[in-house]
């Protein structure tokens, strides 16, 4: 059987829910070590990581990764059960297969196939807190880095970026989230004496259709337009003769970085204050958008995947926010590349068996492009 394979086996039997590692890790440094790198664990509150390096000269490769999954949903509904890795026609089934456990095992079996004598370093930065809050995972790890002037000049993170078949797309970037919770205020009162009360709902909705029809930025080459949306609005006390003293509206940036945190706030605050609306807004920034230009990184990705898939990826910044935001900080070409992402966080998550083997031959065939 393929080593990667019987590794990634071995991962997904782990039940490692964020942000338990249930010994992923162990059995990672295990085979790390053996191969020279030298292993820093780094447990930060209730999340392990470690930070595994070889080599101290330029320039630093890095895989940044994960070994916690999402929660399996009803375990009955799963065809075969999610910790027991099972192949069935041509697939292999499991949480974690695809989000990101894979990835993982074909990295480093990808390290156990080179010579341990490569010119510049090889890192791994990998955490159990990648699916949960994200507090004291990769960030702290780029933190602790950071502080000691340590930095990375190549990154790949093996999130599953590939969206029909596997190597058509890699992330080069992803967009930044900036969430707002606005409290616009009134005066409740009787529904019949409407010169005595101030309607928040009436107030709030002509800003409201500003704010849905305002082009915040047409993107760039790189991202699509920054978009803005309400994901909740309440307000009213259920009687239909009480006009209520407040609505409470919850929306989300996905943004672009074509704009910024604060020229969007800048936009907000303009358009409310232009409505006459009285508010309290707070800001919450969950993810800073990085982007990777095309660079060394993306064209040796490009062109390794083009020899092992026969594919040749687009370039995209789409999905949801991933760690690589953080590794961004210390790192000049952060590029995401992994498994097909249609099953990821689903009940019968899986990937390709025969998609295995080319995903390890391309994060080989990558390194030996960037460390010769
Ligand atoms: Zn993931």
């Amino acid at each position: 059987m393929s080593a990667t394979l019987e590794l990634a086996k071995q991962l997904i039997a782990r039940r490692s829910l964020t942000p338990d590692d249930a010994g992923c890790q162990e059995l990672l440094i295990e085979r790390l070590e053996k191969l020279g790198f030298k292993v820093e664990r780094m447990r930060f509150g209730n999340v392990d990581n470690f930070w595994a390096r070889r080599g101290n000269v330029g320039p630093l490769v890095v895989f940044a990764g994960h070994t916690d999954v999402v929660p399996t949903g009803p375990e009955s509904q799963w065809v075969s059960p999610p910790f027991e890795p099972t192949i069935r026609d041509g697939m292999l089934y499991g949480r974690g297969a695809a989000d990101m456990k894979t990835s993982i095992a074909a990295f480093v079996v990808a390290l156990e196939e080179l010579p341990t004598k490569l010119p510049g370093s090889i890192g791994l930065l990998i955490t159990s807190d990648e699916e949960g809050v994200a507090v004291d995972g990769t960030v702290k790890v780029v933190e602790a880095l950071q502080a000691r002037g340590e930095l990375i000049d190549y990154c790949i993170v093996g999130e599953p970026t590939s969206n029909l078949k596997v190597g058509d797309m890699i992330k080069n970037g992803r967009r930044g989230s900036l969430s707002g919770t606005l409290k616009v205020k009134g005066i409740q009162g009787h529904i019949a004496y409407p010169h005595l009360v101030k309607n928040p709902i009436h107030m709030a909705a002509p800003a409201i259709a500003e704010l849905a029809k305002t082009v915040w930025d047409h993107g760039n080459e790189y991202f699509p337009p920054t978009s803005w949306q309400i994901s909740n609005i309440n307000g009213g006390t259920g009687a239909t003769n009480v006009v209520p003293g407040e609505v409470d509206i919850l929306f989300n940036f996905r943004f672009s970085t074509a704009s910024t945190e604060q020229s969007l706030k800048d936009k907000v605050h303009a358009i409310l204050d232009k409505h006459h609306v009285e508010y309290e807004l707070h800001w919450e920034l969950s993810g800073k958008p990085y982007l990777t230009p095309k660079g060394n990184l993306s064209e040796a990705i490009s062109a390794a995947i083009q020899q092992a898939y026969g594919v040749t990826p687009e370039l995209s910044t789409s999905g949801g926010t991933s760690d690589g935001r953080f590794i961004a900080d210390i790192c000049p070409q952060v590029i995401e590349f992994g498994p097909l992402n249609a099953t990821i966080h689903k009940l019968n998550e899986c990937v390709g068996v025969a998609d295995i083997d080319p995903l390890k031959e391309t994060y080989k065939l990558t390194l030996q492009k960037l460390l010769k």
